[in-house]
């Protein structure tokens, strides 16, 4: 069996995380509204938050104020990303595990845990599941142990990207897996992965110590907290952080997400490309169901908070979060969501309407078809988009944030979103979904300014309604 990586962490590795200075920044009475007003104001003008500035948001008790950064929140999601929200949906590959996360069912003791290895036949017929319900960008998942080296996951991430099927193709393929060492994450990159994401659960040291026993692979924090810089140091520019809400006091948290983009943006001069934030969930044989819960009220304030600290990052709200509160938080700055998702091993093949806790890490809020999820949004007034260009034309990393600016939108985005729901409609929707997705087009056309772009768009658009030309990106 392959081993994983010797963690020997880079000697100029630093652990950018103080406890005790990001606590002693939410101490004190509430900011008054001029200085909050300011740092909103700084922030609608697409500038990041420093973590002393976050804090201050952090602090606001008052009800009005709190009301004014979520309508920043939404005013700036407006400006940065449009009405777009990006689709896409997990596949866990393999649910072997050498690490005892208290939170986790994959956690290695668990004895009720059915663990398997999807079987290259077996991925096969996931994707081409996932295919066929329309889904063009995947996350790939993997618990930690030895059979889940670097050359194994290039391995899937090949495999997935040559499974195709009529229209049917994966175009974009993330992964979220244990730290690599540099030389893991070149084997990883050489197969074209996307987004590579590891969620450091929480900044808190003690917290991590408690939740992650010390003698864990895992377990080693600064390995953790590195782990997405050496991802940068071999190349793979474009990286995902997260927590995971419910082991410690959110403010914190927030705070070290933040102070880690602040970190990778001085260091590598290209921030995180995605943050997650998921929350707690049950799952089978963990006794560990969280320190502090965060309620739903806190939980839209994380949101809008990172929304107005971080501008030109993705936030991604995951299925864990039920149908409702998704599509109450849509609004707040989230860009990216899961959907028509499945995390038992296999899932979606063989799950049926209820979810099996015994083999999956844990239970999922929101596990309505992609179908029903785009139609939501649709009619919502939201355009769901499967876009993949970015990355395929080399516009990642520090290029992606060069293009992060006004205009890029207008020119690339909107127009890719609108091209991939055209393929999602013609292709795989049904008779409802398609008429609401219809006239979202319509609407979004009519709101183009006229010019070569727009008429390049609608011929575009066009070719797909009624040829069999597909993937037109800009
Ligand atoms: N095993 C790798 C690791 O730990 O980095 C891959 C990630 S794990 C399969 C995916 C993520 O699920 C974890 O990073 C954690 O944040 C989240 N997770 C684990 N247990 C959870 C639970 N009970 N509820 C919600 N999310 C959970
Ligand atoms: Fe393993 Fe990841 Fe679960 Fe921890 S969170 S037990 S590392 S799968």
């Amino acid at each position: 069996m392959a081993a994983l990586p010797t963690m020997k962490v880079s000697p100029d590795a630093v652990d950018f995380i103080d406890d005790a200075f990001l606590s002693s920044l939410l101490t004190g009475p509430p900011p008054d509204g001029i200085r909050v007003r300011d740092t909103i104001a700084r922030s609608l003008a697409k500038k990041p938050l420093s973590v002393e500035e976050t804090a201050l948001l952090l602090r606001v008790r008052d009800p009005e104020l709190v009301e004014q950064i979520f309508q920043a929140a939404r005013t700036l999601k407006e400006t940065v990303y449009g009405n777009r929200i990006v689709l896409f949906a997990p596949l866990y590959i393999g649910n072997f595990c050498v690490n005892e996360c208290s939170y986790c069912g994959f956690q290695m003791g668990n004895k009720l845990s059915v663990r398997r290895t999807l079987t290259p036949a077996e991925i096969r017929e996931q994707v081409l599941a996932l295919e066929a319900h329309g889904q063009k960008r995947l996350i790939l998942v993997f618990g930690e142990h030895p059979k889940y080296d670097a050359p194994f996951i290039a391995d899937q991430v090949r495999t997935v990207y040559s499974i195709r099927d009529g229209h049917g193709e994966i175009r974009r393929v993330n992964i979220n897996a244990a730290p690599m060492d540099i030389e893991g994450y070149r084997i990883i990159k050489s197969a074209g992965i996307g987004t590579y994401q590891i969620f450091q659960e929480t900044y808190h040291h003690e917290t991590y110590s408690r939740v992650h026993p010390p003698h864990t692979r895992k377990g080693n924090y600064l390995w953790r907290l590195d782990g997405l810089s050496r991802a940068l140091e071999a190349g793979c520019d474009d990286v995902g952080i997260g927590v995971l809400f419910g082991l410690h006091d959110w403010r914190f948290e927030v705070l070290g997400l933040v102070a880690h983009a602040t970190h990778l943006r001085s260091r590598y001069g290209v921030g995180p490309h995605t943050i997650s934030f998921p929350r707690l969930r049950p799952a089978c044989g963990a006794e560990f169901t969280g320190a502090v819960s965060v309620s739903d009220d806190d939980f839209k304030r994380v949101i809008a908070i990172l929304r107005l600290a971080v501008p030109y990052t993705g936030l991604i709200l995951t299925a864990r979060e039920d149908a409702k509160l998704r599509r109450d938080l849509m609004g707040f700055g989230v860009s990216q969501i899961d959907a028509g998702s499945r995390i038992e091993i296999g899932g979606y093949t063989e799950a049926g309407d209820a979810q099996v806790m015994e083999r999956e890490q844990f239970e999922l809020g929101d596990i309505r078809p992609l179908d029903t999820v785009v139609r939501e949004l649709v009619q919502d007034g939201y355009l769901p988009s499967f876009c993949t260009a970015c990355y395929r034309l080399g516009r990642t990393g520090e290029h992606f944030m060069e293009f992060a600016i006004p205009g890029f939108i207008k020119r690339f985005c909107t127009p890719n979103a609108l091209t991939t729901l055209m393929e999602y409609l013609v292709d795989y929707a049904s008779p409802e979904t398609r008429r609401s997705g219809q006239e979202l087009i319509e609407k979004e056309l009519a709101a183009l300014e006229e010019g070569p772009l727009k008429a390049e768009l609608i011929e575009r658009l066009g070719q797909i309604k009624e040829s069999e030309r597909r993937d037109l990106y800009f």
